[in-house]
């Protein structure tokens, strides 16, 4: 049932929205249509969390939506929603979506949800307690039917109505609960946690581009160690997507591995709001099989930089049959591996050279974390570290001397 929660329960204020949140509810209301701030900005204001994003809940059809901002464009076929630019910022805005419209496949699959519906329905249709949160900045309320904000309060994630049912008709909140559980610290409760372990296998079923999405959003979520553990208790190994297979090592406590470091810097960047870079994770998650082949084909016979180069195509050609990473993330990724041998090399015109290179600085980070697992010796990495920091004189010198 339907609870209005003032601002002494909630304790959310005006100004933790972002200007373009508050401004696209505000002119919804102008115009005489309902809008909430919904979804995952309210729970993370609930938290004391800067929310990544605001999503907006309305009455307004995408159509209406669209008329009343200039600079807005409806996206999205199956269910139409719109974004709204205010600034620098993209609002999502999406009309309340009714329960019956939809159409099953044999495996319960939803095939086609395309009505709308009041807010109450469309509270339905979200996926966890915590998720189904209204608030609206004009009157001050949080609106609540699922008992949401109790949950928050408790850190418990709760799948809304039937778990077994809602997996099976989108796998993808399977991933979903291990990422939220991960990122917020939440216990996904028994009942929203048992069907798990049925209906992993259908995650690989889901179109390759949205599990990507949706490891992508785990590995960067800040808190991406957590999410992997979360993954393992729920009972998923191996089942959704080879990056979560490769970044399997990294989820132990006290896993020391390049996944784990990675992984580690990543999540330490993000909290600190710092920019990371898809390619350096990738090419430290993969690092291990190009390093194994490396190896072999030295021991073949190969002189070190053309070895590096055949690993490197056989790791990425495995990569472009059917993980659906995005091209240009991949190429990062092979600059930074290639970039690996150079190092060692200090005399002459190289290292001057290396360090132009557009990739150095993703490289030598890289070189670091070989370093941190004694891969490569400590001296190599002082004497790059020494070097970008000496002037021209103090480089030439220091190439001259170098072994
Ligand atoms: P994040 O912090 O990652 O943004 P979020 O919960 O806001 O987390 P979004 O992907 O931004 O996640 O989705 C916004 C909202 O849409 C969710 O809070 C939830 O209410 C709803 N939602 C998203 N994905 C699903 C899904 N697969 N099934 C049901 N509801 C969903
Ligand atoms: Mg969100």
């Amino acid at each position: 049932q339907k609870v209005v929660l003032p601002f002494a329960e909630h304790r959310i204020r005006v100004d933790m929205l972002s200007f373009a949140a508050e401004k696209v509810v505000k002119r919804l209301h102008q115009a005489g249509f309902e809008a909430y701030v919904v979804g995952g900005a309210v729970r993370d204001l609930l938290l004391g969390l800067e929310p990544k994003d605001f999503d907006v809940a309305t009455d307004a059809t995408p159509e209406e939506v669209r008329k009343i901002f200039r600079r807005s464009r409806i996206i999205g076929r199956r269910f139409p929603i719109v974004h709204v630019m205010v600034g620098p910022e993209t609002i999502e805005v999406t009309t309340y979506r009714g329960g019956d419209a939809h159409t099953h496949n044999e495996q319960g699959r939803i095939m086609k949800d395309a009505s709308y519906g009041n807010q109450q329905q469309d509270a339905l249709r979200r996926d966890f307690t915590c998720n189904a949160l209204y608030y609206d900045p004009v009157r001050q309320v949080v609106v609540d039917y699922q008992n949401g904000v109790a949950d928050v309060r408790a850190r418990r994630l709760v799948m809304i109505g039937d778990a077994a049912a809602r997996y099976q008709e989108d796998p993808v909140r399977i991933l979903r609960a291990a990422r939220l559980s991960g990122k917020l610290g939440f216990e996904v409760v028994p009942n929203t946690a048992a069907p798990i372990a049925d209906y992993a296998h259908l995650i690989r079923q889901e179109p390759l581009a949205r599990l990507v999405d949706e490891v992508m959003k785990i590995i960067f979520s800040g808190h991406a160690r957590a999410c992997l553990r979360q993954l393992e208790k729920l009972g998923l190994n191996g089942q959704v997507h080879p990056l979560l297979d490769v970044l399997a090592p990294a989820a132990a406590e006290d896993a020391h591995n390049i996944a784990a470091l990675s992984l580690n810097s990543t999540d330490a960047r993000l909290r600190a709001d710092k920019s990371v870079s898809v390619g350096f994770v990738l090419a430290a998650v993969l690092w291990p099989q190009v390093a194994a082949a490396w190896a072999d084909y030295q021991q073949q016979g190969m002189r070190a930089a053309a070895a590096l180069n055949s690993a490197i195509a056989d790791v990425r050609g495995q990569m472009d049959r059917g993980w659906g990473v995005p091209q240009r993330y991949s190429a990062t990724m092979r600059e930074i591996w290639v970039l690996q041998t150079q190092f060692e090399h200090r005399r002459g015109a190289r290292p001057f050279k290396l360090l132009t290179q557009p990739r150095f600085r993703a490289a030598y980070d890289f070189l670091l974390l070989r370093t941190e697992l004694n891969e490569v010796p400590a001296e190599l990495a002082q004497w790059w570290q020494q070097f970008q920091a000496a002037s021209e004189e103090d480089r030439q010198q220091m190439s001259q001397a170098a072994p």
